[in-house]
């Protein structure tokens, strides 16, 4: 069904989020440098951890990026907008043979996770393909027990791969993981090693090898603190206030009424909600959305699409006025119990990104 012909084309949305292109150009270009000799890739999955593929995609393009790791096939066809897909990896791999015919029609290169996929990419006469080995994290790669099985041996490998499952943190495991990797660098020909992602290339040059994949970091997160020092926030959100009132003491705010005014106060409605990512565990205690450096608390549960702030201090905020909501992710993390990477894929699709 279409819409009437006078329909006009959408209003403004209530919800932007600002992406600082340089920031990120910036953080790509420090990640490729600490990378020190090995060449850095860029993980995209998941619509550019939520800030979306067509202004980020470009962007790593531009400064230098020809390797782009994403998860799902369904992912290729918007990336490959933008960058070549012989430069997309798929790290989920082919399941069946559908997806290995799907891969090899697109250019793309798929990543083997298992004898299964191997025989199925080689039975559609699929070519180059990248390879990887579990060293430990017990999640998506090859036992390192089947790398001498013919259909691996077999494999055209550029990239061989293992993932780090504690690169956020001092682990003994770190070294455990760059080790057993070591260890099967001989069992199988390929042509470049990988097994840093943000976290490990803060790890050392023990754990750079000759391409690095750095993903979380290049969108403002920083799973180490080491991190911080070259890494520039990336995504700034706003929401609009779309309602004011004033609350007598003892109204109720919210679903369940959970907040009761202790006096009368001036409160604001604003166009964001859990289904925006911001949850109800980013309400609690001492939170605040801002407005020109004024810290405006929330109160009440979090809706769907609304949260309700204080805006007793600003009384003069009114309908149509743009708050800002904190988005400095290492802090959002540590208040709110979620991780970096939670909070920027949960963004959903109602924001304009400007
Ligand atoms: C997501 C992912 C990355 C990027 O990890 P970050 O922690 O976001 O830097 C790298 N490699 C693999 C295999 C991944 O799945």
């Amino acid at each position: 069904m279409t819409l009437t012909k006078r329909m006009r084309k959408n209003p403004t949305a209530t919800l932007r989020l600002t992406l600082d292109v340089e920031a990120l150009r910036g953080n790509w270009l420090a990640l490729s440098k600490l990378s020190e000799a090995a060449v850095a890739g860029a993980a995209v999955k998941a619509n550019c951890y939520g800030l979306g593929v067509e202004r980020c995609v470009p962007t790593l393009r531009d400064a230098g990026c020809e390797m782009f790791f994403i998860a799902h096939w369904s992912e290729l066809e918007h990336v490959a907008k933008y960058v070549s897909p012989s430069h997309v990896s798929v790290l989920h791999g082919p399941l069946n043979e559908e997806e290995a015919q799907f891969c090899l029609s697109s250019g793309a290169v798929p990543v083997i996770n298992s004898v299964r996929q191997a025989i199925i990419w080689k039975e559609v006469g699929g070519g180059l393909c990248h390879l990887m080995v579990d060293t430990g994290m017990n999640r998506l790669g090859l036992s390192p027990n089947d790398i001498s099985n013919t259909a691996i041996q077999e494999l055209d490998v550029d990239i061989l791969m293992s993932h780090l499952a504690c690169s956020d943190e001092d682990n003994s495991m770190n070294s455990r993981q760059r080790m057993s990797f070591s260890d099967l660098l001989g069992s199988v020909k390929y042509r470049r090693a990988s097994l840093a992602n943000s976290g490990g290339i803060m790890l050392g040059q023990d754990y750079h090898f000759d391409v690095t994949r750095p993903g979380l970091a290049i969108f403002g997160g920083t799973p180490r603190r080491e991190l911080a020092n070259h890494i520039r926030q990336v995504a700034r959100p706003e929401a609009v206030v779309i309602q004011t009132r004033f609350l007598m003491q003892g109204d109720t705010v919210g679903y369940n009424a959970s907040f009761k005014a202790e006096t009368d106060m001036k409160v604001a409605t604003v166009s964001i909600g859990y289904a925006d990512g911001f949850l109800r565990s980013r309400g609690f205690g001492q939170k605040s959305l801002m407005f020109g450096g004024q810290h405006l608390p929330i109160i009440g549960k979090i809706s769907m699409d609304m949260l309700v702030v204080d805006i007793s201090s600003v009384p003069y905020v009114t309908e149509g006025d743009w708050l800002e909501v904190p988005f400095n992710l290492f802090e959002e993390a540590n208040a709110s119990g979620l991780s970096q990477y939670e909070l920027l894929t949960s963004l959903g699709n109602r924001f304009t990104i400007i």
